[in-house]
């Protein structure tokens, strides 16, 4: 007869494993009309949204995205003017060579591994794609120092594709606000692209970014100052009066302080 206890316990493993795979059902405590009303407020903010990293081809985007990683944008745009005016194609790149690519960048944070990367990436784009960058997240993917993020970077501003490049401030935001709560970047990105409307999703991430970097900062969020606070579900929030819905002038963005 089999040994109830060594059943039980077998059920149980069986239980188990049969709910680990399963993540629990997201329910957005937004609705429709919320979501709608969020991202239309961001839409009259900034209606043109633009990307703060310099770049003059996909092939330099390419690069500063890579040297963005740890580094700020303003950072990164003061070592690339003079950088891109001397290379802007991946073998004028190679001409260059890593040595004096280093000295371009070496303000930058993990320079020397950077410059590594600049080199690796500019030989397999000559080997593999003709010298022109590819428009695909897989084959973007296969370039050195370029992961999702970055992947996902270049497609939405290089060639217009709808992405979500999930950085620190959307990671954030999409947890704090409850808009798409998620223990990984893939996550909250998968998450996102299911409750931004389809019609707002091309200028979300830059919306997202801004919105985080000026307004509802890490270490404090400045409710007062929020366009959405009134919509806003965030056990953070400290403040529920809308701020006046304003187009922002297009250079306040990206120069002040970021926090
Ligand atoms: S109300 Fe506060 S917590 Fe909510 S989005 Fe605005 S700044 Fe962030």
């Amino acid at each position: 007869m089999a040994n109830p206890k060594i059943r039980s316990s077998a059920q149980n493993v069986k239980k188990s494993n049969a709910t680990a795979g399963r993540k629990p059902a997201f329910k957005s405590p937004y609705s429709k009309a919320d979501l709608e009303e969020i991202f239309r407020r961001f839409s009259v903010q900034r209606p043109e949204p633009k990307g703060e990293l310099e770049h003059v081809n996909p092939f330099t985007l390419v690069v500063a995205v890579a040297l963005s990683a740890q580094a700020t944008d303003v950072g990164v745009n003061k070592a690339t003017r003079a950088l891109f005016a001397a290379a802007d194609t991946p073998q004028k790149m190679l001409d260059l060579g890593e040595e004096r690519i280093r000295d371009y960048i070496k303000t930058i944070g993990l320079y020397r591994n950077k410059a590594k990367n600049v080199v690796a990436l500019s030989e397999k784009l000559i080997r593999d794609f003709g010298g022109e960058v590819p428009r695909t997240r897989e084959a973007l993917m296969t370039l050195p120092g370029v992961g999702r993020k970055t992947a996902n970077v270049v497609l939405s501003m290089a060639f217009g594709q709808a992405t979500l490049a999930v950085d620190t401030h959307i990671f954030r935001i999409a947890n704090r606000l409850l808009l798409a709560p998620g223990k990984t970047p893939d996550e909250v990105e998968q998450r996102l692209m299911k409750v931004i409307p389809d019609q707002y999703l091309y200028h979300a991430h830059h919306w997202l970014i801004l919105h985080g970097r000026y307004v509802c900062k890490a270490r404090k969020p400045e409710c007062e100052r929020c366009v959405i606070a009134d919509l806003c579900r965030s056990p953070e929030k400290t403040w529920d009066i809308p701020a006046p819905l304003v187009e922002l002038p297009q250079q306040v963005i990206g120069t002040q302080a970021a926090d």
